[in-house]
């Protein structure tokens, strides 16, 4: 029996699962660190944490799982996205780990943004201009700290960080680069024009490899500590969202990969690099003719919270106190108001927005208001209006690589039967539910079974994947959504000429929490 352990470095922790060849899930190991934010805007993690987060889980996988040494073929790892850190000439981190949270560079993506050769750029690089980019961080670092820059010999993303810990060399996916901003996804190669617009020198910038690359010669010290023999073979893996497409079975042309967790997205792969004209997707490398194409959403089950408790805190005390949870109890009171909830609307931009609007002055709305509709009907419409502002976001993926066929649908979300069935309705398509979690870990392992001839294809996720849940579209709620959805997407046009006038005047009236 072979086995592979996929590590999925996260923002807030870091999973490791030990999975046998069939993709199942024999053990695995949670390390949670914090994000760090003591500087207005900023959210940045500490290597060192993460570092040690990873050797533990290591440590305890190989302890958990019961497997002879020998039986471990590989290590496959994911990792979040946009990550920057500056090292020394002594490899010492000069800075955190600056994370895709961190808004510090915002003023330098509005300036990026501004210039006429903005879009041309995007279609080089895949990377919507944004200051989660590593690209607008670093235009940020050598605008306001020029020295720290010029002092760093290496920028790396945490996991370069962590493999150069574990080998001795810094080397860099393409995924991962590809999101970095920095990475041309026609040449494969670091960008003359955005390293020249980030102030910084391909020499600073890790050794491109493919996703399937592999690293051997593991530490002596951390192989005796964690149990993971010397030669076992790292496969440096993708980022976490392309890697998600491939844990959650979505690589088939057409099928869309949906997440409501905290936050939101939707993806497809496809087959070449295609770059929406327009700069409002993301187009990420995954593996050889494998693309994903998508749209991170900031607005996912966060705005439920916030509904729970703002317009629910009698309801979400009462469940607290019968040991109920609180979401489920909500979806109960949402079903007893109808589809469409008798025409109110929501914008759910609590948080401004990333896609499809890619505007941090995005503010949130409810619209139709009248006096019979009740605190029900604010719920269901909250509900809704997270779905419709997914399905914008289709419809741009949509324009770009044709019509979706199916949905492969995962996140917090999933565990109310109302509101998959709601994903279903709205987007007219089938709904599964993956028994996949933890599917980043599991896309990176898979991608380190395929690089180690365990597996002919990455489609063998297919047959390791099992199904929780199926929806079908409820046709007699088509009418009600075909009529709301293009008065939904008309009003988030007309109202987005005085989100900033708005967002100017909140910012003069700051709130506690802010
Ligand atoms: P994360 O994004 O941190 O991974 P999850 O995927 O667990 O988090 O998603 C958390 C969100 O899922 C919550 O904010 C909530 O909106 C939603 N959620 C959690 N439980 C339920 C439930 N029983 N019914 C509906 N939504 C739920």
């Amino acid at each position: 029996m072979s086995y592979m352990i996929g590590i999925d470095l996260g923002t807030t922790s870091t999973k490791t699962v030990l999975f046998d060849a069939a993709g199942q899930n024999v053990a695995s190991a949670t390390v949670l660190y914090p994000l760090y934010q003591d500087v207005p805007d900023a959210a940045e993690e500490d290597p060192e944490e993460i570092f040690q987060a990873v050797i533990s889980g290591l440590t305890t996988v190989m302890r958990k799982g019961h497997i002879r040494p020998d039986e471990l073929a590989g290590v496959g790892l994911s990792a979040a996205m946009h990550s920057v850190i500056l090292l020394d000439a002594a490899d010492q981190p000069l800075t955190r780990v600056i994370t895709w949270a961190d808004n510090r560079a915002a003023a330098f993506a509005d300036q990026l943004k501004a210039r006429p050769d903005a879009l041309e750029l995007v279609q080089r690089t895949g990377v919507p201009i944004h200051p989660m980019s590593p690209l607008v961080k670093l235009m940020w670092l050598s605008a306001t700290d020029p020295a720290l820059v010029a002092r760093a010999k290496h920028i790396v993303g945490i996991k370069d960080y962590i493999l150069f810990r574990l080998f001795g060399q810094y080397v860099q996916d393409y995924s991962l680069a590809n999101a970095t901003g920095l990475f041309n996804l026609h040449t494969m190669t670091w960008d003359p024009q955005a390293l020249q617009l980030a102030g910084v020198q391909a020499a600073q910038l890790p050794q491109l490899v493919d996703t399937d690359y592999q690293l051997r010669g593991l530490n002596p010290a951390y192989a005796t500590v964690t149990g993971v023999p010397i030669d076992t073979p790292f496969i440096i893996g993708a980022s976490d969202g392309t890697l998600s497409n491939l844990g959650v079975n979505a690589l088939a042309p057409g099928v869309l990969a949906v997440t409501i967790g905290t936050s939101g997205a939707v993806r497809v792969v496809v087959d070449h690099p295609v770059v929406d004209p327009n700069g409002k997707l993301f187009t990420y490398y995954l593996a050889p003719h494998r693309w994903v194409v998508g749209g991170p959403v900031n607005n996912g089950g966060i705005v439920f919270r916030w509904v729970r408790d703002q317009l629910f805190a009698p309801e979400k005390l009462t469940a607290d106190q019968l040991h109920l949870d609180p979401y489920s109890l909500l979806t109960e009171i949402a079903a007893t108001v109808p589809a469409g909830a008798n025409g109110l609307l929501f914008h759910p931009y609590l948080g401004g927005e990333r896609a499809p609007l890619w505007n941090a002055a995005a503010r949130g709305s409810f619209f139709g208001l009248t006096r019979q509709h009740t605190r029900a009907h604010m719920l269901r419409a909250a509900l809704e209006g997270i779905v419709f502002n997914l399905y914008a976001v289709m419809l741009m993926i949509e324009g770009l690589t044709g019509r979706p066929t199916a949905i492969q649908a995962t996140g917090g979300f999933a565990r109310s039967d109302l509101w998959r069935q709601m994903l279903a309705d709205i987007f007219e398509q089938d709904v599964t539910i993956p028994a996949s979690f933890e599917s980043s870990a599991l896309g990176a392992a898979v991608v380190g079974m395929k690089a180690l001839g365990l597996v002919d294809s990455l489609d063998a996720v297919g047959a390791m994947v099992g199904t929780t849940h199926v929806h079908h579209p409820d046709t007699s709620t088509f009418p009600t959504y075909r009529t709301l959805l293009p008065i939904w997407i008309r009003l988030g046009r007309e109202m987005a000429g005085e989100y900033q006038a708005l967002a100017e005047f909140q910012r003069t009236q700051p709130m506690e929490g802010d």
